[in-house]
């Protein structure tokens, strides 16, 4: 490669000074959805888990959108996200409900939060109980109180950077009813210790197999029983487990071959045959002697022949699909 290509390749790497930025490109789509007209405690949890996430998808690159509208639980709409969180409640419509097990089924991410899986006899929606591991609503614990829970499985994503125990802040604490640890499907991730109980003074709960956090292995789905007030993001480990939590669930954490159904991940993506030396931008393939030069912007790359001293610029937007997977077959 000549001095010309060097300094040519240089320049355009220098376009992205951002092979970081690049880098840092969203990984995955986040979307939260929440209700206003609730328990006043689930809104505070809402409105401290909308910041919580906002800062997290800031440091963690990934795109954090939101509503408090349940009509967005469309199938268009579920498309555009690789993760949904409910904060404090459920799709109300019969439609809202398909779309969301559409979206299940077909390899989306499911991340629920306290009340957002209660469910009892009146809530009529089977598909959600066998979702949740089979678990039905029982009975609650009341007031708030903070809780020890113990880590039952330290190997999962979730869960390892975590200590075998800890303190999780005030919260509401609820038991489910049959356990999901019952399911052969579930993988129990935290627990509350019985050395709580009895815990609650209005509603105390005196005993019972209470998991708090689980994951329902045919879907790619995690359930917290954290929720409830203005408390919940204050303990720094029990941040770590939802921030843990929402990159094992986005699409190149958690994905599970056997529930995927299809969803493509960066992680499945052919090889690239050449030298790939920016994340992003530029890749060489040393066997043609070839540099490609990727301009988001403009919608073209550049390609530098090293060997026939020449570059050429084409454009790779919708309307040249030819160039397009001439250019795919190259990387
Ligand atoms: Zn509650």
């Amino acid at each position: 490669m000549g001095r010309y290509f060097l300094g040519l390749l240089l320049f355009l790497v220098s376009m992205f000074p951002s092979t970081g930025t690049l880098g840092q490109r969203t990984s995955f789509k986040v979307v939260a959805f929440y209700s206003t007209k609730v328990e006043p405690d689930h809104v505070l949890f809402a409105e401290d888990a909308l910041k919580f996430f906002s800062g997290l998808s800031a440091r963690n690159n990934f795109t954090f959108d939101s509503t408090s509208n349940w009509d967005d639980m469309n199938e268009f709409n579920l498309g555009k996200y690789q993760v949904v969180v409910w904060l404090n409640d459920e799709p109300p419509k019969a439609g809202q409900r398909l779309a969301f097990q559409k979206y299940i089924e077909n390899g989306g991410a499911w991340l629920g939060f306290h009340v957002a899986a209660y469910n009892d006899k009146d809530s009529n929606w089977p598909w959600f109980v066998d979702f949740l591991g089979g678990g039905v609503f029982h009975i609650n614990s009341w007031p708030p109180l903070p809780a020890k829970l113990t880590i039952d499985d330290p190997s999962h994503p979730a869960t390892k950077n975590l200590p075998g125990s800890f303190i999780s802040p005030d919260n509401e604490w609820y038991i489910w009813k049959p356990s999901p640890r019952l399911n052969k499907g579930v993988r129990v991730l935290v627990t509350l210790d019985p050395a709580n109980y009895p815990i609650g003074f209005k509603d105390v709960l005196t005993s019972g197999d209470l998991p708090v956090v689980w994951t329902n292995t045919k879907y790619r789905m995690l359930y917290m029983n954290m929720g409830h007030g203005d408390k919940i993001f204050a303990s720094p480990i029990q941040n770590k487990l939802i921030e843990d939590a929402m990159l094992w669930l986005g699409p190149t954490g958690g994905k599970k071959s056997s529930a995927n159904n299809g969803i493509s991940t960066q992680a499945e993506k052919p090889a690239a045959t050449g030298t790939r030396i920016s994340p992003h931008a530029v890749v060489v393939n040393s066997k043609t002697n070839k540099v490609y030069a990727v301009n988001s912007s403009e919608g073209t790359v550049t390609v530098m022949d090293g060997s026939a001293n020449f570059t050429t610029t084409v454009r790779v937007g919708l309307k040249s699909t030819w160039e397009t997977q001439r250019v795919a077959r190259c990387l």
